[in-house]
C-alpha cells in the first residue's frame, strides 16, 4: 500500500486541566467532572511508518516508565483500530514513541499518545472514519482519549467525554513542573471527601489573559487537596511556580504535574530556566497552549 508519505511524524500534546470540578459519581463508580482543558505544544512525539511487520519502540526521558508490550496505549490504539477496520485494510506498521511527558502525572500522556496513533493510523491506512467514530474507539481505550483527539481548548463534562470546544481561546504561556513523583489517579479519586460539587461558572465573555486568570481564581481543581495529602511534593511545586512569578498556579488532573500561567512565552521560558537551575531533577517545561485554531 502506498500511503504517499514514508514516515508520519506527529505530536501528542499534553492535556492541562486549567480547572476541574468533580460534580458527582455514577452508579458504575466513574466520576463526573466539569473541566476546562487546554493542550500544549510540548508533548510526546509519534512516528508511524508502513513496514514488513508490526513494530513498537520507545525512546525519550520517560521511556523506561511505560510498558513496551501490548499494555502500552499506543499498541492498544493500533489494535483497536485494526479490529474496527479489519486486517485487509490495516497492513503492518512500525510505531516509534518519544516519551517526553512524565507518566501517571495528570497530563494525559498515555491518552494523548493513543489519540495521536488513532489519527495517524487512520490517515496512514486511509480509513474512512469520521471524528465521532474515532472518538468512540478512543473512549473504549480511556475516558480522556476523546478530548485528546480534539486537542483544542474545551470544556469536558460527563466522565470527560462530553466535549464542547471553546472558540477564540488564546494561547497561554505555561510552565509545567513535576516534582518527580507518579500519582495514582484511582488513589486520588478514592481519597476525595466531597464528590458532589457545583459545576464551573460560565467562562468570561472576553477571553484575554487577565479575565482568564480572574476566572481561574473562582474555580478549583477538586482533586488537588487529596493529591497534596498523598504527595506533599505537589505543594512544593506550586510554591516554586508562584515564587518564579506565575500569575496563577494549580495542579493538573490528578497530579502531580502543576502548571504556572505566564503572560508571555518569554517570561515563561525565563521562569522555567530559573526553576530548572534550582531543581535539576524535576521535570520542567516552558510551553504554549494550542488555540482553537491549532
Ligand atoms: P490522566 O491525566 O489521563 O489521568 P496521566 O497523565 O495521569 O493521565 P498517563 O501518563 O497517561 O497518566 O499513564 C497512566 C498509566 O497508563 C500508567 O500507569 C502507564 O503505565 C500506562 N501507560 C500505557 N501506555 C502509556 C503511554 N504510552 N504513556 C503513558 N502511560 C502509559
Amino acid at each position: 500500500m502506498d500511503s504517499g508519505i514514508t514516515v508520519r511524524a506527529l505530536h501528542a500534546h499534553a492535556k492541562i486541566n486549567l480547572a476541574l470540578h468533580v460534580t458527582g459519581r455514577r452508579a458504575d463508580g466513574y466520576h463526573m467532572i466539569d473541566s476546562l482543558a487546554v493542550f500544549t505544544r510540548f508533548g510526546d512525539r509519534v512516528e508511524i511508518e508502513l513496514a514488513d511487520s508490526d513494530g513498537f519502540s520507545v525512546s525519550g526521558r520517560y521511556a523506561s516508565a511505560v510498558p513496551l508490550d501490548g499494555n502500552n496505549l499506543v499498541v492498544k490504539a493500533r489494535d483497536a483500530l485494526r479490529d474496527q477496520a479489519g486486517p485487509r485494510h490495516t497492513p503492518p506498521v512500525a510505531i516509534r514513541l518519544e516519551k517526553n511527558l512524565p507518566v501517571a502525572s495528570g497530563v494525559g500522556g498515555g491518552s494523548s499518545d493513543a489519540a495521536t496513533v488513532l489519527r495517524g493510523l487512520a490517515e496512514t491506512w486511509r480509513l474512512d472514519l469520521d471524528d465521532a467514530q474515532l472518538a468512540r474507539i478512543g473512549l473504549s481505550l480511556g475516558a480522556d482519549v476523546p478530548m485528546c483527539l480534539a486537542a483544542k481548548p474545551l470544556i469536558a463534562r460527563g466522565v470527560g467525554d462530553d466535549l464542547s470546544t471553546v472558540p477564540r481561546f488564546p494561547a497561554l504561556g505555561l510552565v509545567l513542573v513535576n516534582p518527580g513523583t507518579a500519582v495514582s489517579t484511582a488513589e486520588v479519586f478514592n481519597a476525595l471527601s466531597d464528590r458532589d460539587n457545583e459545576g464551573l461558572p460560565p467562562l468570561p465573555r472576553s477571553l484575554d489573559f487577565h479575565s482568564i486568570r480572574n476566572w481561574l481564581e473562582i474555580t478549583r481543581n477538586d482533586l488537588e487537596p487529596a493529591a497534596r495529602t498523598i504527595q506533599p511534593a505537589i505543594g512544593k511545586a506550586l510554591s516554586v511556580l508562584n515564587r518564579a512569578g506565575a500569575g496563577f498556579a494549580r495542579m493538573s488532573g490528578s497530579g502531580a504535574t502543576c502548571f504556572g500561567l505566564f503572560e508571555t512565552g518569554n517570561v515563561a521560558k525565563r521562569a522555567a530556566v530559573d526553576i530548572r537551575s534550582r531543581h535539576p531533577d524535576w521535570f520542567v517545561a516552558a510551553t504554549r497552549s494550542m488555540t482553537s485554531e491549532g
